[in-house]
């Protein structure tokens, strides 16, 4: 584990600067963690080029155990009960990552989900994440049985997808992950199928990209930012645009084809009902990792900042989960308004953009009090968002947006 002193901290806000006594003595109180990220294989059999876990800054997972061990299972396990049983959740989500999991034999895997839903005294929702190269049909029966869904990243058609998501030897990974996506969009897997993931490249055609990932009849589609902060900019630029495209192509259409998770999550953000993606709104984050040998870590893409940033210092074998509660960088990612820079506090879509991902906000040596990297970009999309589909539903009846 990196580790970093006060002294020489690359993050000041909040390591030094935010003062989490005083926020406890003005009200805020954490709030338990309900999404648990299992690093279950610490490798991967890709090498994709803007991979956080591998390619940028933190380069700890050349220490971690290839596979979690049946002991660091069981006790991620006794874990997740002890936090649910003490904070009487009804629910929570499981979901299975890595590197890539499905490197970690099927059977240990599901063996580990029954173990979960045996124990933990909640509903429990299990979903892996996996770059689809190892989707057969052995492996789809396997997680079909144990209720796991599967959302798999692929970035669009092969030569967007070759454009980083390759193996170590340049192979454009596309081909594998197309076959894969077809056997799950098939009537035996559909059930199983959560979506699709895509990090955008605006060298890409997105109303291309867009279709060639509506072939896979996804029910769901992630569309990410590349991670990026201020001290390590975004790659080309274009963003807005890129994304307003395909907000066209996908909203002008009288049937809904699929799911587009940020434009959905943005709708229902301007007309002021929650969100439930981390990056958008004022909510809370709830996400908690469990690294493969046991360590507790914060939201994973924070590898991208720089090292250690994802760090607590916490293990399962000697901590409870409710150690991290009040870790500065859950604290941060739990106190909405309370963590936003002074320019987005005085924003005008301040409660639909929540200030952007927070690693987006990182900037070498101040930390993380800053707007994203990437604000022109949400205040084009949200406007345009918000403008859009208010004028729709006046020409419907008269709504009012809210901001
Ligand atoms: S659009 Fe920019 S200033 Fe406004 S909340 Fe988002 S990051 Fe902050």
């Amino acid at each position: 584990m990196t580790e970093v002193t006060i002294a020489t901290h690359p993050a000041r806000w909040p390591f030094q600067d935010l003062d989490i006594a005083s926020l406890r003595a003005a009200g805020y109180r954490s709030v338990p963690f309900r999404q648990f990220i299992l690093k279950v294989h610490s490798r991967c059999n890709l090498a994709c080029s803007y991979c956080y876990v591998y390619e940028m800054a933190d380069q700890a997972w050349r220490h971690l155990p290839r596979r979690m061990s049946d002991d660091v299972a069981a006790k991620a396990v006794e874990r997740i009960v002890e936090h649910v049983a003490g904070h009487s959740l009804s629910s929570v989500e499981i979901i299975l990552h890595g590197g890539e999991p499905l490197l970690a034999d099927a059977g240990w895997l599901t063996g580990l989900v029954d173990s979960l839903r045996a124990r933990v005294p909640a509903q429990v929702n299990v979903a892996v994440q996996t770059n689809g190269t190892l989707l057969t049909r052995p492996m789809l029966d396997a997680l079909k049985c144990a209720d796991i869904r599967i959302g798999v990243s692929i970035d669009g058609d092969a030569e967007a997808t070759g454009r980083h998501r390759r193996h170590a030897d340049g192979r454009n990974s596309f081909n594998a992950v197309a076959e894969g996506l077809r056997l799950l969009a098939s009537p035996d897997f559909r059930e199983c199928y959560g979506g699709i993931l895509c990090t955008i490249d605006t060298r890409n055609d997105p109303v291309a990209t867009y279709e060639a990932l509506l072939s896979f009849s996804p029910p769901a589609l992630d569309l990410l930012l590349p991670h990026a902060n201020w001290s390590s900019p975004p790659p080309g630029s274009g963003y807005a645009d890129w994304l307003i495209s395909v907000f066209e192509r996908w909203y002008s259409r009288p049937h809904q084809e699929t799911r587009i998770r940020l434009f959905s999550e943005l709708i229902q953000l301007v007309f002021g009902q929650p969100g439930a993606v981390e990056g958008l709104g004022l909510l809370p984050s709830t996400i908690l990792v469990i690294d493969t040998d046991g360590a507790i870590k914060q939201l994973d893409s924070l590898s991208s900042t720089y090292p250690g940033a994802a760090d607590t210092g916490l293990d399962i074998s000697s901590n409870s989960l409710d150690g991290a509660l009040d870790h500065p960088t859950t604290v941060a990612r739990q106190i909405g308004t309370a963590a936003l820079s002074a320019q987005c506090r005085d924003c005008q879509v301040m409660n639909i953009c929540g200030g952007g991902l927070y690693p987006h906000r990182y900037r070498h040596g101040a930390g993380f009090q800053n707007p994203s990297v990437y604000c022109d970009d949400l205040m084009r999309l949200i406007i345009y968002i918000r403008d859009r589909v208010t004028a729709d539903l006046r020409r419907l009846g008269g709504h009012q947006a809210y901001t």
